[in-house]
C-alpha cells in the first residue's frame, strides 16, 4: 500500500487550509494609511478636548468598570484617535460599551473628558457607518433619535420593534409574550405617541440641523 506523501490533498477543504496558513498577513499599519487629522477632528467636536496632554497613565483603564469586556482600553482608544487610528477606533466594541459613568474623567491627572470623547466617537461611527452590523447599541441610538426627531417622543413598543428587527426579529418571537403582559396592564402602548405641534418641532429641527448629534 502506498502511504500518502506530506503534500497529498485528502478533501476539497485542504487546498482553501493550505492557502489559508500560507497567507501572510500584516498586522501594522504604514503611516500613508493612517487618517492623521482624525485625532484633532475628535478632540474638535469632543469641545476641544487636549487630547494631546495624555501622558498614557493608564488611570482612565485602571478606574473603568467596563475594561475588562472592551477589545481597547480607554487609555488605548486615546492613544489611537490621537494617532489617526481610525478604522480601528470606530470599528471597536470599546466606545459602545463605555457606559459614560464618568469615573475615567474624574480620576484623569489631565482632566481629559474622555467620556466625550467617547460619545464624539459614537457619532462619528453611525454617520460613517463604521459600527458593527447587528450590533444592537447603536442601532437602538439610531432607532431612538429618529422617532424623537419625528414624532417628538418615543413610543417603546414601536422602538423594539424596530430593533429587534434590524439585529435579530427571533428575539421578536421569543419576547411576544411578555410584550402581551405589558401590554395588558397598559405598561406598553401600541399606538405610536407623539407631542401636539409636531409642525413645530420639525421647524426647529430645520433650523437646527447640522448639529444633530446622530
Ligand atoms: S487618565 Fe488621562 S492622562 Fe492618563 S491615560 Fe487616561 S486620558 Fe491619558
Ligand atoms: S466613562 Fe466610559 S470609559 Fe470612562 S470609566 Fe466610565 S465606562 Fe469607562
Amino acid at each position: 500500500m502506498r502511504l500518502p506523501t506530506p503534500t497529498t490533498v485528502h478533501s476539497e477543504e485542504e487546498p482553501h487550509k493550505i492557502e489559508k496558513m500560507k497567507r501572510v498577513i500584516r498586522r501594522i499599519k504604514f503611516e500613508s494609511e493612517l487618517d492623521l487629522n482624525f485625532g484633532e477632528r475628535v478632540a474638535d467636536r469632543a469641545y476641544g478636548q487636549k487630547l494631546l496632554s495624555c501622558i498614557q497613565c493608564g488611570t482612565c483603564s485602571a478606574t473603568c468598570p467596563l475594561a475588562h469586556y472592551m477589545d481597547y482600553t480607554p487609555r488605548k482608544i486615546i492613544a489611537m484617535t490621537r494617532e489617526g487610528f481610525k478604522e480601528e477606533v470606530l470599528n471597536s466594541l470599546t466606545i459602545w460599551l463605555c457606559a459614560s459613568c464618568y469615573s475615567c474623567y474624574v480620576q484623569c491627572p489631565r482632566q481629559i473628558h474622555i467620556t466625550d470623547v467617547m460619545y464624539t466617537l459614537k457619532r462619528e461611527a453611525i454617520q460613517m457607518g463604521f459600527h458593527p452590523k447587528r450590533l444592537p447599541i447603536p442601532i437602538l441610538a439610531q432607532e431612538f433619535y429618529k422617532r424623537v426627531l419625528k414624532d417628538g417622543r418615543n413610543t417603546e413598543s414601536w422602538l423594539l420593534v424596530s430593533l429587534y428587527l434590524r439585529t435579530n426579529p427571533f428575539i421578536m418571537l421569543r419576547e411576544a409574550i411578555l410584550g402581551l403582559k405589558l401590554f395588558l396592564r397598559g405598561r406598553l402602548t401600541i399606538g405610536r405617541e407623539h407631542v401636539k405641534r409636531r409642525d413645530q418641532l420639525h421647524t426647529i429641527l430645520e433650523h437646527k440641523k447640522g448639529e444633530a448629534p446622530l
